[in-house]
């Protein structure tokens, strides 16, 4: 059985982020504090014993305190169940909890080559250091099944896509370590179980919705997909920021060509956005944006929901 916790549904700077007096963010901080939301991070085990946990945000330390399933086994003085970080870009809110996990405890990063550059790219990262922490190369189309600390198979078998995405926000206007050419900054994953065969597809960072990747999501019992923003221009008509979300490689919920439309009608048993924005609307939870969302059959999950499949 695959067990799926959502450490963190917001896009970066969380909500409330700490400089944003948009609506959100001060509801968060006073009557609602429901709104409250990590950046977004899912954990997968198969065994219910040994987690991987989908990208590190810069909340890991908060998420894992909230998360008795990833506390320390009892009885050990030092030990952690999580076994591996699956990076699907290299953007901060994805990046930057493995900085969290530098005391010494054996983990796997599998990432593709291009966020690997980026990490190899950037000293501190050499906090992790690779006795302890193994930095695997995933390929795009190419099956891989993380392991277990002591080198066994794990039961999860991940499939690596490549999506409609942009490099990281601080590599703009910037050489990427990697190079400019190739994919690989935004990946899509297919997570499967290898014993029941069950699975689920996780997109925290899409730009479009094409007709291969609507081909690929149709009938799946469960994804988690991108939902930062409700419409394009949302941080500019809110004078937020001067960034649209096509901008940074994130499509709209709404929208003739925004996910709720584009995914509309593929048969999926369960569609939950994650990676949520604080200036998105459809986190009021009496808002019409909301009542969209959710009649079209979406959900906005709270921090700490667990999903067995
Ligand atoms: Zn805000």
């Amino acid at each position: 059985m695959l067990r799926v916790v959502v450490l963190g549904a917001a896009a970066g700077g969380g909500v409330p982020q700490w400089n944003c007096g948009c609506p959100v963010c001060r509801q968060a901080r006073s009557e609602h504090p429901e709104l409250r939301s990590t950046q977004a991070s899912i954990a997968v085990s198969a065994d219910g014993d040994h987690w991987f946990l989908i990208n590190a945000s810069p909340d890991l330390r908060q998420q894992l305190i909230a998360t008795p399933q990833l506390y320390p086994r009892s009885g050990k003085l030092r030990h952690s169940p999580i076994a591996g970080v699956i990076l699907t870009n290299g953007e901060i809110d994805a990046v930057a909890g493995l900085l969290s996990m530098r005391e010494g405890s054996p983990f796997t990063i599998y990432a593709h080559p291009k966020v690997l550059a980026i990490l190899g790219d950037n000293s501190i990262f050499n906090v992790l250091n690779e006795k302890n922490v193994r930095r695997q190369p995933i390929d795009i189309d190419q099956t891989f099944e993380p392991a277990l600390p002591d080198g066994s198979p794990s039961g999860i078998e991940i499939l690596p896509f490549a999506v409609a995405g942009k490099s990281a926000w601080y590599l703009e206007g910037k050489p990427h370590p990697a190079g400019a050419t190739g994919v690989g900054d935004t990946l899509g994953l297919r997570i499967g179980d290898r014993t029941t065969a069950k699975f689920f597809y996780f997109l925290a960072a899409c730009a479009e919705v094409t007709d291969d990747l609507k081909s690929r999501l149709a009938g799946a019992p469960l994804i988690f997909f991108d939902g930062t923003v409700w419409r394009d221009d949302e941080l500019i008509t809110a004078g937020l920021g001067t960034k649209t979300g096509q901008g940074m490689g994130h499509i709209a919920m709404s929208g003739e060509r925004g996910a709720i439309e584009s995914l509309a009608g593929l048969d999926i048993g369960r569609k939950i956005f994650l990676h949520i924005n604080n200036s998105n609307p459809a986190l009021l939870g009496d808002s019409a944006e909301r009542r969209i969302a959710e009649r079209a059959g979406w959900q906005i999950p709270a921090d700490g929901t667990e999903i067995m499949l």
